[in-house]
């Protein structure tokens, strides 16, 4: 039988216990969608349930996105809780900000199976439970790292500029079956992860690099996964959007202008 809580869309946001992920949850929820939360952090995955406080339309599991089997688990668990999936967010992700010389092979694996391996496995069991209503939508939250390479960053800009590609591999081929596949690259966000790996300098470097002069909101990068998954976003597919303030578009030389401009030049 086909009752209204059914037909309700639903969401499934990896690394979704905090952060961007939360936000991006939160996106969701405000716009009636049920929602589930994928995290590998069980502490903090059953604060924001309590906060969320909606048993009815949020599904919390605790599952580490890189592990197959609990990536099965978990999906078989959100179709057997809501019954379908319109729109798949990989989020989850980990940051090492090390030196080449200095990233252990331990700590390139992290990086490389959360931030790619996860995407990929969770993407593949999705598939099959969107394909049964014909249609669905996945965004991966790649990086401005992905997109330009930087010191520090071997192991992360490599798994983002892996998982920009997977992105365009995937709306290929799923796009064939109704499945639209896209990418946002945020500029820095202070989410708990910016805060382990962004120093008071890298900070300042950020503000002189990006136009806007600031770090991105939760919100901001939450509203354009959103609108990615939305209907409105009907014919984007195998696109990355930079969610960055400029970051992506500038070149050298914004504290420069800065002072000009402030000095009326
Ligand atoms: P946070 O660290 O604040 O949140 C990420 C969440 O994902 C945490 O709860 C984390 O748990 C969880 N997680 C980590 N590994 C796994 C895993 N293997 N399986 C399931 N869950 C996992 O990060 P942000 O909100 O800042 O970042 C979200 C995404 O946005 C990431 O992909 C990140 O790379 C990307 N991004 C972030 C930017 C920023 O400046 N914040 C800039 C550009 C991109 P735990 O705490 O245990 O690790």
């Amino acid at each position: 039988m086909t009752t209204a809580l059914s037909i309700t869309p639903v969401a499934v946001v990896t690394g979704g216990a905090r952060g961007i992920g939360l936000g991006i949850a939160r996106w969701f929820l405000a716009r009636g969608y049920r929602v589930a939360l994928l995290d590998i952090d069980a502490v903090t995955l059953e604060r924001t349930e309590a906060e969320l406080n909606d048993a009815t339309r949020v599904l919390a599991l605790v599952c580490d996105v890189s592990k197959p089997d609990q990536v099965q688990q978990a999906f078989a668990q959100v179709d057997a809780r809501f019954g379908r999936i319109d729109s798949l967010v990989n989020n989850a992700g980990v940051a090492v900000f090390k030196t080449i010389g200095t990233t252990s092979f331990e700590e390139w694996r992290t990086v490389l199976s959360t931030n790619l391996d996860g995407p990929f496995l969770c993407t593949q069991a999705c598939v099959p439970i969107m394909l049964r209503a014909g249609a669905g939508s996945v965004v991966n939250i790649a990086s401005i790292s992905g997109l330009r390479a930087s010191t520090l960053r071997v192991a992360y800009g490599t798994s983002k500029a892996a998982l920009i590609h997977l992105t365009k591999q995937q709306a290929a081929e799923l796009g064939t079956v109704g499945i639209r596949v896209n990418a946002v690259a945020p500029g820095p966000v202070d989410t708990e992860m910016a805060k382990l790996v962004h120093s008071v300098a890298i900070r300042s470097d950020y503000h002189d690099v990006i136009p806007l002069n600031r770090y991105g909101l939760v919100e901001e990068i939450a509203a354009v996964a959103g609108f990615l998954c939305s209907a409105d976003a009907a014919y984007v597919n195998g696109q990355v959007l930079a969610v960055d303030g400029g970051f992506d578009a500038s070149g050298v030389g914004l504290p420069t202008l800065r002072k000009m401009a402030a000095g009326g030049a």
